[in-house]
């Protein structure tokens, strides 16, 4: 274990998301106990904070206390430098613990900095490594030049979670239960979703809906009839037709039909995503998804068969025994299928998944993600034509990287970014979403959760649609 010992409660999220970054194995405890069990710590660290100083293992450092941001960011640096040199690692990020590191740059290149201004502030500031200063410039460029484009601080979007699978992945951290519990109270769930929809529909009715995406868990676990009565609702509710992007996260593709791809192209769903997260059939066994890789080819040929010109691929590196050839071979079989977007994750050992709370079970297992992992995506990215248009971070990330969607040129998500960018307002429906009301043209954002039981959501629907409405009317005055 490693101590961080603090004079008084203060920035103890970022000081724990640091030294993690650094020891992503280690227990970290940061608290202000003087006594505390020694037997099992690896080292403790000491943070005084005072009126114009902070100390860090006796040395000081001038601070203006008042001023929050720059408080944190010269504790961050002294902190990284002392564990630098306990371990000669260097972060790719640098002092960088956030989810959206290109909030910082795209938010430079909005008031008109130059490249290199960004640059140097992103390396004297964070410490940020050269090669992720290059990607955060691309994506940003990339993201501003799509947003330009649109009206998205008159709009809104709309999510809706389907939160259930057809089998739990040995790595998954969201929302999701076993459809198969589930099937006898779908009607009833989207009925839930229905009053969502109802409410949303009004209380926006001023705004444009920009986009729609529907996620999980996995929407396509829903049988066609289920699917067609979810896609009929959004219908009878939103102007599905004018909408600048569709999305629906099929997910898994065995939880995809020809019949439920028809359904989707009934309506006007644009674009569509088909995960195989590896193409290496030891590993889907190894992480619970009872298929076969020859089903996402299968169920790709029919996507395309049926018109869809917009298909998205998720890939995650660090499975569990997968090698970068295992990595390699994924790829070269993706860009066999040509999808229009590829998005690549670095597993996240999230606190709820079976792979961290049965860790023992898989300890002998390799985990493995490096800048390696990411060179190879990036080259096969390039031969089908993509560039990298949004990214964003999370904790406990497999080599403290990133993940990164690409796109072909005009498919890009628009969805990811508004939401990763924190450029509008996403109204969130179903249980265990969140609604994220971005005011100020982004410089507030506050968040309301919907809960994450089924049976409680259904149960409570008004209740959360009275909270939906007292945000909305305090928080972005919009009713
Ligand atoms: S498909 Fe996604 S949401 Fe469903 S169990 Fe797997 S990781 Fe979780």
């Amino acid at each position: 274990m490693i101590y961080v010992k603090l004079n008084e409660d203060n920035f103890e999220y970022d000081i724990y998301s640091l030294v993690k970054a650094f020891y992503p194995k280690e227990e970290v405890k940061i608290g202000t106990e003087d006594t505390i069990n020694l037997d099992d710590i690896l080292f403790t660290m000491e943070v005084q904070y005072s009126q114009n100083t902070l100390t860090l293992d006796g040395k000081q450092i001038d601070i203006d206390y008042s001023n929050r941001p720059d408080t944190k960011n010269r504790l961050k640096l002294a902190i990284y430098e002392s564990l630098h040199q306990r371990t000669g690692k260097d972060l790719p990020w640098g002092t960088l613990t956030g989810i959206r590191p290109t909030k910082i740059s795209l938010g430079m290149i909005e008031d008109g900095a130059s490249d290199e201004a960004v640059a140097s502030y992103m390396k004297t500031t964070y410490l940020t490594s050269q090669e992720k200063i290059d990607l955060s410039l691309e994506v940003s460029h990339k993201e501003h030049q799509l947003l330009s484009k649109i009206d998205y601080d008159n709009g809104y979007s709309v999510y809706i979670g389907i939160p259930f699978c057809p089998s739990t992945c040995l790595y998954c951290s969201f929302t999701s239960y076993p459809i198969g519990l589930w099937k006898k109270k779908l009607d009833d769930y989207i009925a839930a979703l229905e009053k969502e929809m109802a409410f949303t529909a009004e209380a926006c009715k001023d705004k444009s809906l920009t986009t729609i995406y529907i996620g999980g868990g996995t929407p396509t676990s829903l049988d066609e009839e289920h699917l067609e009565k979810l896609l009929s609702t959004i219908d009878k509710y939103f102007d599905t037709k004018s909408l600048l992007e569709y999305t629906v996260e099929a997910g898994r593709p065995d939880s995809i039909t020809y019949e439920k791809l028809q359904v989707m192209k009934n309506h006007p769903v644009t674009r569509i995503s088909i995960n195989p997260q590896t193409m290496n059939q030891k590993t889907l066994d190894l992480i619970g998804r009872f298929h076969k890789v020859e089903d996402i080819h299968r169920v790709f040929g029919w996507a395309r068969e049926l018109g869809f010109k917009n298909i998205n691929m998720d890939l995650i590196l660090g499975l569990p025994n997968e090698t970068i050839e295992d990595v390699q071979y994924t790829l070269d079989e993706v860009k066999k299928l040509a999808p229009d977007n590829l998005t690549v994750h670095s597993l996240a050992l999230k606190h709820s998944a079976r792979l961290n709370y049965d860790r023992q079970a898989y300890e002998d297992y390799l985990i493995e993600n490096s800048q390696k992992h990411m060179d190879i995506c990036l080259v096969a990215a390039k031969d089908m034509g993509m560039s990298p248009y949004y990214l964003y971070r999370q904790k406990n990330m497999a080599a403290n990287l990133e993940n990164i969607g690409y796109s072909t040129p005009g498919n890009e998500g628009l969805y990811n970014i508004l939401i990763m960018e924190e450029k509008q307002t996403i109204m969130a429906l179903g249980c265990g979403c969140a609604c994220k009301f971005v005011a100020d043209h982004g410089k507030t954002v506050t968040r309301c959760e919907n809960v994450k039981d089924v049976q409680l959501y259904m149960d409570r629907i008004d209740e959360m649609i009275d909270r939906k409405r007292e945000r909305l009317r305090e928080d972005l005055k919009w009713l």
